[in-house]
């Protein structure tokens, strides 16, 4: 893992604390309780879409306001950046959602603007879209990347990519997706600087 050179981290649950009750959303939103919210809106008429999209994203700027730093990612990405490796975000929020989450915890200045990838930039994972363009833009082998996440979406992403997966969770829930398994950032960047 010291020797990757691209790194691609999930957002919301991984680099910042969960926020996200999605039950409570499909909910709001009246979205049926098992259903994929992306893939739903994306099923829905034209006039249907545009009307639970923007609540969505009403919903989503609502909840970046209150966000709080996972325990050691500011840390982490700081020492990635100084290392000088590649950084992105890969996620299924808004970028500008994701811009504002990482100014709250103090890293947005690590990320080259282009690389943050939200919902409107790029294929939703666990498509592997998102990952393959940020590495043609790097001119990375996806065999120097590593996806990042809390979700089995991130791994499976980060498999279709043909990359390496490390899940950042208290528990090893998806052992089969994940090349490693980290209970959270600060575990990682202690495991990066041995
Ligand atoms: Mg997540």
């Amino acid at each position: 893992m010291h020797g990757l050179q691209a790194w691609i981290f999930d957002l919301d649950g991984t680099l910042t604390l969960a926020q996200h009750d999605f039950p409570a959303i499909r909910r709001q939103l009246g979205i049926p309780a098992e259903a994929d919210i992306l893939a739903y809106l994306k099923s829905c008429a034209p006039a249907e879409r545009l009307r639970l999209q923007s609540e969505l994203d009403a919903i989503e700027r609502e909840l970046a306001q209150q966000v709080s730093p996972a325990p050691g990612a500011a840390e982490l990405i700081r020492h990635l950046h100084a290392e000088g490796h590649k950084l992105g975000i890969l996620t299924r929020n808004l970028q500008q959602v994701a811009r504002d989450s990482l100014a709250v915890i103090g890293v947005l200045d690590c990320f080259a603007a282009e690389d943050i990838l939200g919902r409107d930039q790029a294929e939703p994972k666990p498509g592997p879209g998102g990952i393959l363009d940020l590495l043609s833009r790097w001119q990375q082998s996806p065999r120097d990347a590593v996806m990042l996440g809390d979700f089995r979406f991130d791994l499976e992403a980060g498999r279709a990519a043909g990359c390496h997966t490390c899940l950042i969770h208290p528990e090893n829930s998806w052992p089969a997706l994940a090349d490693w398994h980290m209970p959270d950032c600060g575990s990682l960047l202690r495991f990066l600087q041995q």
